[in-house]
């Protein structure tokens, strides 16, 4: 073998586990449940599985789950390559990984790493997960919300498969939680070869709530302090987003700049002290080649400076870190089933987030952890992070969970049980969806929702677009949407920006954002897919080269379904004398109708409409029970909150440059809803309060059985009945009543835009005379 080969295994053979193979091995073979932890980078993910590969031939097939994130961070799970090459093979044949979109596995492959959503989406189809001899959930302790649906999943499955290996790796020590939960399976401990870390408290700071505004200044004095003051050794420093880390990067680069090293700089010298500091931002959305050189360690005399989000906490590791600045913050998106938003906000970490950070200094060395908080407000954090389970939409999940025939949702084994609203509340928007029936059975429409990798709500759109007949360009607005990437670029130069915003109005729909998608695609395709004319226009390739192999999966589902992608009716244009194409027509130089594509995305999105507030650039949510002043339990209360529109829509873009007037707006419809100190809608397009008239979502709406969906005690018969009658006539009095309302309220309006026109032709013609 080559010699790339046997360095691979020497290295291989410096990793803590493999001083415990062969327990390790032993423990697999006796065990059909175990927890496995262990530091992170002491070779759980890479190694472990190998192990099974090598020493446990009867076990032939290995699954791995990770946490989405972790394929973001490491490029695709940069680690299934390095594991292929261990065993001297090509990545996709004996080692391989499935990520949503991208799956390279093959009929060869022993050895496959896949997002814990793969693995459930595989559940809902053979919930024995027969496939498998082996399967590792790794990354437990980041809790997502996949991760613990499988663990409740997993529990069935050992009863009906004891065989299955389950085994569950984390990098935390808090795991007696998920041996209880398996019937108090073995844990096995690899010791770590962590060096002590010192906590230094911040003692100018009294309370963690008063220095929220101010935390990254503070963390990027910390981190320059400790540059010019401390021996070698990288620093890493934990802050919230984006935003705050370039802010920060921004801020260190120039003090790096106007520091004069031979004076300021105690450690400096020409040999091993500091003498420059090389400055990373680190964050999940990050490119990956921008990422990499995070990875490698620095060069002599070099000093590293890593501001990162919280995948540095337990994702990822940097190599050399020593000195590690806590904020003491983490940006948690949690959702509120009664808004139906998700709020993004800036929160204190839990003190085991305090502690696995500090832990990252001492990995190579002895290190410091400064954290920017004093010791009582550690004492009064919260001891541990809520799971994601708690504080998520469950709508997918509780669709999953009805594919697999699981009828009583609410009482399903969690791990940590989410709040009966928020299952209600999936519940609940699965029935307007028509995924679930009133008894809370999965229907037929629901089963193929489930089919397309999507959220249930563009699964519905995608359905809808069939029967209105506009399925090729809802497919390919929906693939552009499937992503979380922006697609226009935002530049931070000034003539960049300018510039940009130009090619978005120029790219612009005159409906909003789903048909400016289009018209984005339609351009693209007409210049040949075109990478420079990507960047001439300020649009992000990887989204379009994304969506374009998105769509292709799509496909490939709608062929199994035997759903017809059909192209959509076109609008006739004016004969004019050149025949010049427009932008946005499709490849044939027409022009696509907005009407039935809007309609079908209403079908996903029709409880996500609003409607302008009058002489305000803002909008208030339609829910037609807050429209009668009544807000039942699990009702959306949005009505009571401003929505605005995100500055990125294409409307908002409009607006600004004054191509419509916020007079011209009534209503819209969003695909997206953030709440960080306001209400932002994203994905917003213009739509008809006809549409949603004659949309049958309203009266479903009305007549939501919830109790029945809940699987709650059910009335008699007769009693139900003659509720239901009540509840019938109730309601078509209430349409009645939105409905004259309504009407009532268009034609005051129209009377009064009739007066103004007369009174403004008066006045015009008094001028004149
Ligand atoms: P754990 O899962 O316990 O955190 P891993 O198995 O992911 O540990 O990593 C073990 C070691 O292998 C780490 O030191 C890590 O840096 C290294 N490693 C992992 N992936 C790669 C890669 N693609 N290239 C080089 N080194 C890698
Ligand atoms: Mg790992």
């Amino acid at each position: 073998m080559s010699t790339k080969y046997n360095q691979l295994q020497e290295q291989r053979s410096h990793l803590p586990t493999f001083e415990y193979k062969q327990d390790l091995v032993d423990a697999i073979r006796e065990y059909n449940i175990l927890v496995i932890i262990g530091e992170t980078g002491s070779g759980k993910t890479t190694q472990i599985p190998q192990y099974i590969m090598e020493e446990l031939p009867e076990l032939k097939k290995v699954g791995v789950t990770q946490p989405r994130r972790i394929a973001a961070i490491t490029g695709k799970f940069q680690f299934a390559k390095r594991v292929s090459e261990e065993q001297g093979e090509r990545l996709g044949s004996l080692v391989g990984y499935n990520i949503r979109f991208d799956d390279r596995t093959s009929v060869d492959t022993r050895l496959v790493y896949m997002t814990d959503g793969i693995l459930l989406r595989e559940a809902t189809m053979d919930p024995c997960l027969n496939k498998y001899d082996v399967i590792v959930i790794d990354e437990a302790h980041e809790r997502t919300l996949e991760t613990d649906v499988l663990f409740g999943l997993l529990k069935q499955t050992h009863r009906q498969r004891p065989d299955l290996k389950i085994l569950i790796m984390s990098a935390t020590l808090d795991v007696a939680k998920f041996s209880d939960f398996f019937g108090e399976c073995p844990i096995f401990e690899i010791p770590g070869r962590t060096y002590p870390v010192k906590v230094v408290y911040s003692l100018d700071a009294p309370k963690l709530a008063t220095i929220k505004s101010a935390f990254v200044d503070r963390a990027v004095e910390t981190a320059w302090t400790i540059h010019t003051q401390q021996p070698e050794g990288d620093i890493l420093v934990f802050l919230t987003g984006q935003q705050d880390i370039e802010r920060a990067c921004k801020a260190f680069s120039q003090k790096d700049r106007d520091c004069d090293y031979r004076r300021q700089v105690k450690f400096y010298n020409h040999g091993d002290g500091v003498s420059r500091a090389a400055v990373y931002p680190l964050f999940a959305s990050l490119e990956t080649f921008e990422q990499k050189a995070v990875f490698e360690l620095p060069r002599q005399g070099e000093r590293k400076i890593v501001f990162a989000t919280n995948v540095a906490q337990t994702s990822v590791t940097i190599p050399g870190i020593r000195y590690v600045v806590d904020s003491g913050f983490v940006k948690e998106k949690s959702f509120d089933p009664n808004t139906g938003m998700d709020a993004l906000l800036v929160t204190e970490i839990s003190q085991a987030a305090a502690i696995q950070r500090a832990g990252r200094a001492g990995r190579t060395a002895p290190g410091k952890a400064y954290r920017l908080y004093n010791q009582e407000s550690f004492e009064r954090m919260e001891p541990n992070t809520i799971p994601e389970i708690q504080r998520s939409s469950l709508l997918g999940t509780v669709l999953a969970l009805k594919t697999m025939n699981i009828v009583d949702v609410i009482n399903f084994e969690f791990i940590d049980p989410p709040e009966e609203t928020l299952v209600k509340n999936a519940l609940k928007q699965l029935y307007l969806l028509e995924a679930i029936d009133e008894e809370g059975k999965i229907t037929k429409l629901g089963v193929k929702m489930n089919h397309f990798p999507l959220s249930p709500c563009l699964a519905r759109v995608l359905l809808a677009s069939v029967d209105l007949q506009c399925s090729y360009e809802v497919l390919i607005i929906t693939s552009m949407l499937a992503g979380d990437m922006e697609l226009f670029k935002s530049p931070r130069k000034e003539e960049e920006a300018i510039e940009a915003e130009k090619c978005k109005i120029k790219l612009a729909h005159h409906t909003g954002d789903h048909m400016t998608y289009l018209n984005v695609w339609h351009e693209w395709k007409w210049r040949g897919k075109s990478r420079k004319w990507c960047k001439e226009n300020y649009i992000n390739y990887k989204v379009l080269e994304t969506a374009s192999n998105v769509r292709s999966q799509l496909m490939d589902v709608m062929d199994k379904l035997s759903l017809k992608i059909i192209k959509g009716p076109l609008i006739k244009r004016k004969k004019s004398k050149s025949s010049k194409r427009h932008i946005g027509d499709n490849d044939h130089g027409e022009s696509v109708d907005p009407v039935p594509v809007l309609r079908s995305f209403l079908t996903g999105y029709f409880t996500n409409i609003a409607n302008k507030a009058a002489h305000r650039s803002v909008f208030s949510h339609y829910a037609p029970d807050e429209h009668l002043g009544r807000t039942s339990a699990g009702v959306s209360s949005t009505a009571l909150v401003a929505l605005h529109l995100h500055p990125l829509c294409a409307l908002s873009n409009m607006l600004d440059k004054a191509k419509i007037q916020y007079s011209e707006l009534d209503w819209i419809m969003y695909t997206n809803i953030t709440y960080t100190n306001k209400a932002v809608m994203k994905g917003v397009s213009k739509i008809l309060w006809d549409w949603v008239k004659q949309g049958d979502g309203q009266a479903r709406i009305r007549k939501l059985p919830q109790t029945r969906l809940n699987g709650e005690a059910q009335p008699s018969v007769e009693a139900e009945d003659l509720q239901a009658k009540q509840k019938q006539q109730a309601a078509e009095k209430e349409q009645n009543n939105i409905a004259s309302l309504k009407d009532l309220e268009e034609s005051k309006k129209r009377r009064a835009e009739e007066i103004d026109m007369i009174r403004q032709r008066a006045l015009a013609r008094r001028k004149k005379e």
